[in-house]
Parts: C-alpha cells; sequence; structure tokens
C-alpha cells in the first residue's frame, strides 16, 4: 500500500470556540482539508469559522469518540480555550477510545511584564478574598464564575459579558458591560477609568485577544487579581 503523502486532504475535527480556532480552520480549509469546528454553543451569535460546523456537546468522552469514528475524522484539534478543562480531558480520553490522533494547541500563559502589579492566585474564592474592601472591580470573566464574588457586597461590579445575562445578577451592586474585550488598550483604559475601577479580575488565558486590558491595567499601574490555571 503507498504511504499518503503528508498534505493529503484530511478530515479534521477541531473543537473550537476562540479565535486561535477561527484562524486554524480557515488555513486548513485553505489547505483544502474537510474542516469541522465543534462549538459548544454558549455564545447566542458566534463568529462562524470557514468549513463545516457544529454546535452542542457530544456527550461525554464516549459521546465524542462515537462522533469521530462514526463521521470518519482522521484527527482532532483542541484548539478550546486553556480555561476550558472538561473538554479539553474528554479529547484526551477520546482520542484513546476512538484511535484518532489528537493535537493539542492551547494558548501560553501571559507573562507578568515589568509595571504589572498581578497577584496570582489559584482559585476563585481565593480572587474574592484578595480585593480589599470597598473596591471598584472590574471581572473580565465568563458568566460561569462570577457567583463567587457576590458575597463581597461591599465592592461594587463592573461586569463584562459578550451576552445580557438570562436573569438579573445577585450583585449588590454592579454595571453591566456588553460586548467583547477591544483590542486597543487606550479603549480598555478609558472603560476602567471611566467607571472609577480600582481593580482587575481576569484569568490568565493568553493569546492577543484579551491582552488589551492587561496593557490598559498596567499603563493605569491598576492591581490586577490573576487567576492562574494549572
Ligand atoms: P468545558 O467546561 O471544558 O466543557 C463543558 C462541556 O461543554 C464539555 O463537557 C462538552 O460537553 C461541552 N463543550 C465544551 N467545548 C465544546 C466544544 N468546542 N464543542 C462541543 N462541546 C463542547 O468548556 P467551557 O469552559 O464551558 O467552554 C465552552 C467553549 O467555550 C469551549 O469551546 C471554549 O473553547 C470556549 N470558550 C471558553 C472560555 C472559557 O473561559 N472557559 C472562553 C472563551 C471561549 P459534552 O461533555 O457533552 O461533550
Amino acid at each position: 500500500m503507498r504511504a499518503e503523502p503528508e498534505d493529503a486532504p484530511q478530515k479534521i475535527l477541531i473543537l473550537g470556540g476562540t479565535a486561535e480556532a477561527r484562524l486554524l480552520a480557515e488555513r486548513l480549509v485553505v489547505e483544502g482539508h474537510l474542516v469541522t469546528t465543534s462549538l459548544a454553543g454558549r455564545t447566542v451569535d458566534p463568529i462562524l469559522p470557514a468549513g463545516a460546523v457544529r454546535i452542542g456537546g457530544f456527550g461525554g468522552p464516549e459521546g465524542l469518540a462515537v462522533y469521530l469514528k462514526t463521521e470518519g475524522f482522521d484527527r482532532m484539534i483542541d484548539a478550546t480555550h486553556p480555561f476550558a478543562r472538561r473538554i479539553s480531558e474528554n479529547a484526551i480520553k477520546a482520542a484513546a477510545i476512538s484511535g484518532v490522533p489528537l493535537e493539542q494547541r492551547l494558548r501560553p500563559r501571559w507573562q507578568k511584564q515589568p509595571g504589572d502589579r498581578w497577584r496570582s492566585v489559584a482559585t476563585l474564592e481565593a480572587a474574592a478574598e484578595a480585593l480589599p474592601l470597598h473596591a471598584t472591580v472590574f471581572l473580565a470573566l465568563g458568566r460561569q464564575y462570577l457567583d463567587v464574588f457576590v458575597g463581597r457586597d461591599d465592592c461594587r461590579f463592573v461586569i463584562r459579558m459578550v451576552d445580557p445575562p438570562e436573569t438579573p445578577l445577585a450583585f449588590a451592586d454592579y454595571s453591566l458591560v456588553l460586548g467583547k474585550p477591544a483590542n486597543d488598550p487606550d479603549r480598555e483604559a478609558d472603560l476602567l477609568t471611566a467607571h472609577g475601577v480600582t481593580h482587575l479580575v481576569c484569568r490568565n488565558s493568553g493569546g492577543p485577544a484579551g491582552y488589551a486590558k492587561i496593557l490598559a491595567a498596567r499603563r493605569l499601574a491598576m492591581p490586577v487579581v490573576m487567576l492562574e490555571r494549572d
């Protein structure tokens, strides 16, 4: 049997939901591969990548393994957000079950630079405890990470979300900023200043997309409570 040339078109599943996954899909489609990107379905109106798209969970690692085999994928690439841990674990298990090779392309984390005033924490609880009394706090966190801060009713929260919450948030004092982060640090700095923010809380997600707020905080010499991933 003749070996397949390395650049022969392949059927590739990308576990996506990130800007990097979109760029990857575009590149692989241009290279002639048959690409399907899988999205969890958390965002109401996602920017769709090139190639085919499927939306929704697989039903755990077994479901993902069945999907990979049934659809005849040659390989799978995990390009999910670095804090989306469960799907990455599922991908490892599904690759083992199905025998479909897995490649991980997770972003490297941001490194603290001169001028950064980061306090690194390992858990959300530690992040909530790290805030001083009566702080005005910008929460650059997904919806599922907010609840732990509700108990800090001495603080005022400015919360950025891509989509409006389905039910009102339980915070005593908060404002919502709807939309995606800006790429321009000046705009991020203006936003922080306009809301009188004294502390930024975010996750060390890495990548360029959310880095403008880090640059803004550095410019403003603003303390950042940085949730690190393990
Ligand atoms: P998670 O906790 O790791 O996954 C929870 C469950 O959601 C998984 O078990 C899986 O359900 C489903 N799922 C997650 N990603 C999926 C995907 N790409 N395609 C199909 N099903 C998926 O994930 P998460 O933190 O909620 O993130 C969900 C998605 O949003 C990811 O694709 C991620 O790249 C993107 N995202 C996440 C963040 C974040 O902060 N976590 C930020 C930006 C983008 P089943 O077990 O049923 O298969």
